[in-house]
């Protein structure tokens, strides 16, 4: 890491290798590119590719030439055994032309790490010693393989670490990411997430419009989650127009087009949101539900203003109860400001569901058909349950209702 001669270049763009044949037979999942890809994209870095390759020197060799022509970094993790099959250090040295030798220093610390544990030290393990002209070892304190931080001419890096998470993990974190914030990692990057309920991705997508999901900056993009369908929108500095700017932007034009389905931002969850509403009048609530196996309230997880929830069995007799009297019981009886009552019935291949909420304001009452039935159904009633709740809340009756005790029976 010879700092004197090194050409400036800023590190904007990556990308991954994952080394070993485990991976490609399926054998093994590739967590470790995925944990990489995190860390990179908040310190703002670009990751153009993520590849996952057998223990073969041709197609490693060939992986990390492509990679070093289409990224400022480029990390591999795995193939740094001592076994013939580990061919990492082979593959870089071949892609630097330049010949591996052995450390004196590597090696005296293996054969020690070896005597510690009384163990004769095996031969073939000095492979793990050995390092090229531009290579500098990244230590590593959870096993016998050092990494490689290699300083390529033009500024490029290549960063080789361990395949087992633990020894991978630590190395990245305490040593190889502090080096690269040095050198400038990465791109400032603004990003924000809208999270949406009431429309599905793929007409969350027609909406936005090709023009908008394929651009490049900002990148605009849609997520199906299991409690809504987020949007994300994030952009880096562009042509003297700030990260911020650009972003503004574009949450202009998404929310022309689906700002009414938007119920939340960033880490917004429905228990937080409707949390909000709660606090700002001093109200909690009731839950019960029928048929919908419980999804609404194991979406509300334990919400503090949630004061009370039931499940009712479907063939129970109660279950066929004009819904209203059964949100104003759960409210009732539980003490709380809000009864919530929730009724989900397989109708075809959807479910119809029927929602009912008895507060300050009086009643209200919505029916819809969600789309499938089975779990996705019920999981789908769940969340109608809780967005009308707090569609209520922030603009329906809810919002203008006088802080007052509830029909329900207040607290
Ligand atoms: P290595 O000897 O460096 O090739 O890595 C050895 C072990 O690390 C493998 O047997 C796997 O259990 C684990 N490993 C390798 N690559 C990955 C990866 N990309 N993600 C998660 N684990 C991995
Ligand atoms: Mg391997």
């Amino acid at each position: 890491m010879d700092t004197a001669n090194r050409p400036a270049r800023e590190l904007h763009t990556a990308a991954l290798l994952a080394i070993g044949s485990e991976l490609t037979t399926g054998e093994t999942r590739d967590t470790n590119s995925n944990e990489l890809a995190r860390s990179l994209a908040e310190a703002g870095v670009d990751v153009a590719w993520i590849s996952a390759l057998p223990d073969r020197l041709a197609t490693v060799t060939a992986a990390l030439s492509g990679a070093l022509a289409a990224a400022d970094v480029v990390i591999t993790t795995g193939g740094l055994g001592p076994t013939p099959d580990d061919l990492t250090r082979e593959a870089i040295a071949a892609v630097c032309g330049e010949e591996p030798t052995v450390d004196p220093k590597l090696a005296d610390w293996l054969r020690h790490l070896f005597e510690r544990r009384g163990i004769s030290f095996p031969e073939t393990n000095l492979k793990q010693a050995w390092l090229i002209a531009s290579s500098t070892a990244i230590p590593n304190d959870n096993g016998t393989a050092p990494g490689w931080w290699v300083d390529r001419p033009d500024g490029r890096l290549i960063v080789a670490l361990p395949g087992p998470p633990s020894e991978m993990r630590p190395m990245w974190q305490a040593w190889v990411l502090p080096r690269l914030r040095e050198r400038g990692l990465g791109r400032e990057r603004v990003t924000r997430t809208y999270r949406l309920t009431g429309i599905g991705e793929s007409a969350v997508a027609a909406q936005l419009g090709e023009a908008l999901l394929r651009a490049q900056n900002p990148i605009v993009a849609t997520y199906a989650r299991s409690d809504a369908v987020d949007i994300r929108v994030s952009a880096i500095a562009d042509s003297g127009r700030s990260a911020t700017a650009i972003v503004d932007e574009a949450e202009a034009a998404v929310l022309a087009v689906v700002g009414g389905y938007v119920w939340g931002h960033n880490d917004d969850t429905w228990p937080a949101v409707i949390g909000r509403e709660m606090a700002a009048r001093g109200w909690n609530a009731a839950l019960v539900e029928v048929g919908t196996g419980g999804s609404a309230a194991a979406l509300l997880g334990g919400a503090s203003w949630l004061k009370g929830t039931r499940a009712i069995a479907s063939g129970d007799a109660a279950a066929r109860l004009p819904l209203a009297g059964l949100a104003r019981e759960a409210g009732k009886s539980a003490g709380a400001w809000i009864g919530l009552a929730v009724r989900a019935v397989e109708v075809g291949d959807d479910t119809s569901v029927e929602v009912a909420a008895v507060g300050p304001w009086g009643v209200s009452e919505s029916r819809l058909t969600a789309f499938l039935g089975g779990n996705e159904g019920r999981r789908r009633a769940g969340i109608a349950a809780v967005a009308f709740l707090h569609g209520l809340l922030r603009t329906g009756n809810g919002a203008q209702a006088p802080n007052a005790p509830a029909a329900t029976g207040g607290q």
